[in-house]
């Protein structure tokens, strides 16, 4: 399998290369399993996993869009530099999602209602925008919503 990094919604630019990309079927993360111990990573490029593992029979895949919430916290300060954004997005909610691959992947988790929030709820894998370039076009990051 391979992926184009430039596969993404006109005038948006991932704020870091290579952790996730947009499909037909909706933003995915990008990581990478690897075969002799079917540990999967991401980021995809994170290799140091178990030891004794030969490590060498990685290939790149794309996790599920979906997952299951299993843990998350609510923030009521905005996380410090480098992080940016240019709106204040107090109190927000921080979660670990677990995706059927077996890795949990955590972010920022983009409701309206975070008090709603539950584990186990089912959440689905988007992009937000933390802000924009005088260039035009907008820097975003993964995120997650209850799907
Ligand atoms: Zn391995």
């Amino acid at each position: 399998m391979s992926f184009d990094t430039n596969n993404n919604i006109t005038g948006t630019r991932p704020e870091l290369p290579d952790l996730f990309t947009w499909t037909d079927d909706g933003v995915r993360l990008r990581s990478a399993q690897c075969k002799d111990c079917g540990t999967f990573f991401f980021p995809e490029y994170h290799e140091q996993h178990r030891p004794g593992c030969p490590r060498e029979n990685i290939e790149k895949v794309l996790l599920s869009g979906r997952g299951k919430l299993v843990s998350y916290t609510v923030m009521h300060y905005m996380c410090p530099p480098p992080f940016r954004t240019a709106n204040d997005i107090t109190p927000y909610a921080i979660g670990m999602v677990e995706f059927p691959e077996g890795i949990s992947v955590v972010g920022l988790i983009m409701e309206s209602d975070i008090s709603s929030l539950k584990v186990g709820y089912d959440m689905e894998t988007i992009t937000y925008e933390l802000y924009r370039r005088e260039e035009g076009f907008g820097i975003v990051t993964w995120a997650f919503r209850v799907h």
